[in-house]
């Protein structure tokens, strides 16, 4: 059977614009954060309907769903995992500031992202290779699993008209600054890591992307120094969630696999690179469901139509006419352009591509 629902993008003209006069911002725990009835509104999704300790807001196939205390979030239904929980605060629901300007707003407006539509490169990152195995099922290695689907993807793109670009072709080991410094020489490229994943009862799809400056990895005990330190990737922070949430939309939406959600980390490969970037996790090798899985031709091909998926996406997400012009008008890019800084959206402004599940196809 397949999933509840297919996630697909739909562009929403005429959606109504929000009057809105001002954000509430208040520190919580030292950081600021902003009222989910305010994000409601700017968004033009109506108000917050609350049960416990959840709140849902929502207009027609767009909506927003997070809990008191959680880093879970889901954006049209697909979901998230943000920096920072949603907290409680004087009987209202609030979301920190860098996950609205980091995650929501490139996500639900992402053709404000400016410069982004010009896509003619895809860097495919095998991981792993030679002497470097990766992760190991009764099946198989993961070098070679996550070499067959870039192979696959590889083939697909080029039909659909890309320049297509590999970190290996074979199994040969290639250390992750050699993948760095083979990546950085493209430029108007997308750069989409492939891996498999294992340990303990784990099992399903992640979307990795770069943790924005100051933000801790999830793949980390907790906030350390160097979260501070600022890494070439973050030129491209609106990019890479955007890039994230097409390649998650599109995996979660052709497998039958849990949706871990999209992650944040500091992997060298999505840290050091100056192009938008991804590093997709297809599933577990230590899970017997996900390596039987992982292990047919048809799932690995899935992968690959997943990949071509999200890149057409991607492009076509940040690629609209009106986003061009409305990027111009605004100057800055989207992570200096906050939300919050943008009192009153235009009329202009209320044409977002938006990145969404449609109704459950069967
Ligand atoms: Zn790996």
């Amino acid at each position: 059977m397949r999933r509840a629902f297919a996630v697909g993008f739909a562009l929403f003209l005429c959606v109504a614009a929000p009057s809105f006069a001002e954000w509430t911002l208040t520190k919580i725990g030292g950081r600021d954060y902003v009222p989910l009835d305010n994000v409601a509104v700017f968004y033009g999704l109506g108000g917050v309907r609350r049960e416990g300790n959840s709140a849902t807001m929502e207009m027609g196939p767009r909506s927003l769903k997070g809990s008191a205390n959680s880093v879970e979030f889901y954006i049209n239904r697909l979901k998230f995992n943000l920096s920072y929980p949603v907290a409680e605060h004087e009987g209202r629901l609030w979301m920190s500031r860098m996950d609205l300007t980091k995650v929501l707003e490139p996500v639900l407006r992402p053709s404000k992202i400016k410069g982004a539509e010009r896509i003619d490169t895809i860097v495919l990152d095998p991981g792993h290779g030679g002497h470097d195995k990766g992760a190991l099922s009764s099946f198989g290695y993961e070098k070679d699993f996550s070499l067959d689907v870039c192979q696959r993807a590889r083939m697909l793109l080029m039909q659909a008209g890309y320049k297509v670009v590999m970190t290996r072709n074979t199994d040969i080991f290639v250390s992750l600054s050699d993948r760095v410094r083979f990546a950085n020489q493209y430029s108007n490229a997308l750069f989409i890591s492939i891996h498999f994943n294992s340990g303990g009862t784990g099992t399903g799809l992640e979307t990795y992307t770069l943790a924005p400056r100051g933000v801790p990895s999830m793949m980390a005990d907790g906030p350390r120094i160097s979260d501070l330190d600022p890494c070439p990737g973050h030129v491209n922070d609106a990019e890479n969630i955007a890039l994230a949430t097409a390649t998650h939309a599109a995996m979660v939406m052709r497998s039958r696999m849990t949706d871990r959600g999209i992650k944040r980390a500091r992997f060298v490969v999505i840290r050091d690179i100056t192009l938008p970037g991804v590093l997709i996790e297809g599933g577990f090798l230590s899970n017997n469901y996900d390596a039987r899985l992982i292990a047919t031709p048809t799932y690995r091909q899935q992968m690959a139509n997943s990949v071509v998926q999200a890149v057409q996406n991607y492009r076509r997400a940040v690629g609209t006419q009106i986003g061009e012009v409305v990027a111009r008008h605004e100057g800055p890019r989207v992570e200096t352009n906050t939300p919050m800084l943008r009192a009153t959206p235009s009329a202009n402004d209320a044409q977002p591509t938006v990145i969404t599940p449609t109704a459950p196809a069967n």
